[in-house]
This record gives structure tokens, sequence and C-alpha cells, in this order.
């Protein structure tokens, strides 16, 4: 029996693994979650734990594909996508101190964790889309790392012509460039000039607005409530566990977060077998979640930009995933509770934030306690960090518990992707891009400027997309 997807909210059809693939959102407002999760035993855990990172993907990911993918298929993909991540191991630990570890998932072609999803989803897309005989369109919205992470992941696929749109001259170079010069016939950066919300918002009204796209294409969204990208995201925490030899005792993982989606794919590990203490959710001013588990209050403040963008949110979207456990996976009540969400704020019943916080743990860092913990891991251990990883090696050791459990801090992005941060940790050294990148900024870009006007977008877009 395949795993079915179900939308939180309860009200939308139920999805096999291939249609919630191509799916963004659920009709009714909700995001999609399995109806049933694989369980690992000890000693399944421990039968796979020589296993290499494509291999051991196979086995947490097949389970949640079912029959939609040959075995064959799948192995090849698998080991086709993480054949691109600069490092043999492809997760590799780090040790800083006797019970604190870092996973570098920072090897990809971006240098950021996301490519772990957005590599496997193109692949994944691809191949079920020659399938059926189809050729969609990707449209997204980017300030930053996932932009680039979705054009990489795509840059190869038959059947995808890519649009990002990014606000013109408000992203950062090394972000841009890294988008910009992928040079392939089915990638199209738009730059709007407008900011990151107007080109959300443009990208949410091509969703939901009458179809524009030539010959019936369909759209597809890779943002990050994609099912797929979580489940990719479950792997990483099973390898880092079997790596260190921990399937007896348990592990905590301290996870940067913004959006949720990480974090939730370490949720979803434990649920699986995995032996985990702690996940510690690790913030910066922007705060939400850390207000969630302290006060047991999720409401919307006021964006602060930081240090550390890629965890700057008001909302964070995955989290609803959570909730929807949290409220007994009953659809109707997790409405009512978004609902209150919208309008004025949520307080968690107390039932609710008790599980929560069995589970998880939460600390908040401020810029200059991220540039703080910078300069601390440089001095103690001479290992660069970027500023997200940072407020996790911090929120790590500030949840230390003294019980001698190990934590591994999730390294989301590579140093050399936020010079400005390095920069104000004031520890005087410049994190080098590594060297498939170390031409980057000699390399030609190809971009469109386009004005802040939906129709013009679609217009480009309806008539760049590759023949059929
Ligand atoms: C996207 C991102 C995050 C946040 O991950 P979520 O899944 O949205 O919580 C953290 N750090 C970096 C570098 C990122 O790119």
């Amino acid at each position: 029996m395949s795993i079915r997807y179900v939308s939180t909210r309860g009200k939308a059809a139920e999805l096999s693994f291939e249609d919630v693939l191509l799916a963004g959102l659920a009709a009714d407002g909700g995001l999609y979650v399995p109806t049933s999760l694989p369980t690992f035993s000890q000693s399944q855990l421990a039968a796979m734990q020589d296993m290499t990172y494509p291999e051991l993907a196979y086995e947490i990911i097949a389970p949640f594909v079912g029959d939609c993918i040959a075995e064959s298929d799948l192995r090849a993909i698998l080991n086709d996508t993480y054949a691109e991540f600069r490092h043999p191991a492809v997760a590799p630990l780090v040790q800083l101190e006797h019970n604190q570890w870092v996973l570098e998932l920072f090897q990809g072609p971006t240098l950021a964790f996301k490519d772990f999803a957005l590599q496997l989803l193109g692949r994944l897309l691809d191949h079920i889309l020659a399938r059926r005989g189809e050729k969609v369109v990707i449209m997204g919205a980017t300030s930053g790392d996932t932009g680039s992470a979705a054009i990489e992941g795509c840059k190869r696929c038959d059947n995808i012509d890519i649009f990002i749109l990014h606000p013109h001259q408000r992203v950062s170079e090394v972000q841009r460039r890294q988008m910009t010069t992928v040079m392939a016939p089915n990638i199209h950066n738009i730059a709007v000039q407008g900011n990151f919300d107007d080109c959300q918002a443009m990208v949410k009204s091509s969703f939901v607005a009458a179809p524009f796209l030539p010959d019936g294409r369909r759209l597809v969204a890779v943002n990050s409530i994609n099912w797929a990208r979580i489940m990719a995201q479950i792997v990483y925490y099973f390898y880092s566990a079997l790596a260190l030899g921990r399937i007896d005792k348990p592990t905590s993982f301290s996870v940067p977060t913004g959006n949720f989606g990480d974090i939730f794919a370490g949720y979803l590990a434990k649920k699986m077998g995995l032996p985990i203490d702690k996940l510690i959710i690790a913030t910066n001013r922007n705060d939400v979640l850390h207000r969630v588990l302290t006060e047991g209050v999720y409401s919307r403040l006021t964006l602060e930009p930081s240090l550390s963008p890629s965890m700057d949110i008001t909302i964070s979207s995955n989290f609803e995933r959570l909730l929807f456990d949290l409220a007994g996976r009953e659809g109707s009540l997790l409405s009512e509770w978004m609902k209150t969400f919208a309008e004025r704020g949520l307080a968690l019943p107390d039932a609710a934030l008790s599980d929560a916080r069995l589970v998880f743990a939460s600390h908040r860092c401020s810029d200059s306690e991220t540039c703080d913990e910078i300069a601390h891991i440089w001095s103690r251990n001479g290992y660069l960090v970027d500023p997200h990883t940072a407020i996790g090696t911090k929120a790590a050791r500030a949840c230390e518990t003294g019980s001698g459990t190990a934590t591994v801090t999730l390294a989301t992005a590579h140093p050399a992707k936020f010079p400005a941060a390095i920069e104000a940790s004031g520890i005087g050294v410049e994190a080098q891009l590594p060297s498939h990148l170390a031409d980057l900024f000699e390399r030609p870009e190809a971009f469109d400027v386009l004005p802040n006007n939906l129709s013009d977008v679609q217009t480009y877009m309806a008539t760049h997309c590759r023949a059929l």
C-alpha cells in the first residue's frame, strides 16, 4: 500500500505521491501531510549504519514514493542527485566540543541546505513528467537562497521551464550571480522593479488567476511547503545519527529555523523511530516560534531584517503541519486555529503546548550575539560558521541539559554566502568561495528587468517558455 497525502485542513481530496509532487497548497488552503509514516526498529537502524548517503536516502524515501517510481529509477535518481555534492560523504560531520557537532549541509552546488531537497525535486518532477508526456512551468519568488537552489535543481530538466522573480537590486551580489550565471535554455531570471513582497504577491496571484501559459501548461510551485522538500530533509537526521553511532541513545539537533521546514523533517525522523532527544528551534530576532514555545502564543509581528536573512520571516508556514498533529490531526479544529491565528493570534491549549515542549526547545539570538558566536567558534575551533549556523551552535549550547546528550547543529549555509556577517564579527578573515564558484564574479549574467506589473510578467513567461 502506498502512503497517501491529506490536507491539514481536512477538506481537500487525498492525493498520491505523484500528485502531491505537482501540488502546492491544497484547495482548502491547507498543507499536505502523509497519512502514515514508515517506522524503523533498532535492528533496522543497525542494518543501515554502513550505508552511503544515497543508499540510506533510498530506504527513507522509498516508502513515501510507493509505487509511483520503480526501485531502479529511484535509486538512479538518488545517486545522480547526491553526486552533485562536493564532499564524498555528502553531509559530513565536524566536531566542535566533546558533545557538540556540526553537520555541514552546504556541500551542494549553491552552498545551502536547500540543495538537498531541490536537487532531488527537479529530478523527481522531470522523471514523472517524462512518463506523463507533460511539460510544466515552475514559478517562484526569492530573496536569496531558494531561487538559486531551484535553478540549479532544474537546469538539466527537459520538461521544466523555471522562472524566478527577484527584487531588482535588492538581493546580494553573490545570491544574484548564483542565479543569473546559470546558462540553460529553460532558466529564466526576472528582476522585478519592486521588493520581495511584490515578487511573492505576483507568484501567488499567478497560481490563483486564470491560466496564462500556452498549451494549457501547468504551473508548479517549489516553495518550502512542497512535501517532497520536507521528505528529502528527513534523510540527513538519520544519516548523522548513524554516522555518530547513536542508535541506542538519543541525539539532539539544533536547527536554524525560518519556515519550519527543516526542523519539521527532524520531527518526522523522530516519529519514524530515530532516537532524538530535543529538536532545538534556533531563531534570530524574528522569533515567532521562540514565542510560541516560551509564551504559548502564535502571533505575527512585523519583519525585522537581520544578519541571517534566510530566517527573516513573520510566520512559519510549515508550522501548520506540527499544529495539525497538536490538534489531534483534526482538520476542522486546525482550520479553526488557523482562523484565530490570522485574526488575532492563537493561544495554544495547555495540552498542545506541553506536547510541543516534550519534543522542542528554542533559543533566540540578536545580531550582536550572532557576531559574537561567529568569533567564539573561530577562536575556539578555527572553524568559520555562517550567521545562520552560528545561531544554531549558540542555541545548542544554551539548551544543553548537562545529561551528556550529543547535539548536532545543522550548518545550513557556507560562510562565503554571507560575507557581511563574517566581516561584522570582526575576526579579520574572509570566507573563500569553493573552487566551483571561485570565478563567480567574472561569469556572464542573464536576466531581464521587468516593471512591477503582473500582466507584464505573465506575458513574458508565456512568450519565453520553450515550445512543447
Ligand atoms: C532556508 C534557510 C533556513 C531556514 O530553513 P526553514 O526550513 O525555512 O526553517 C535557515 N538557514 C538557511 C541558510 C536557509 O537558506
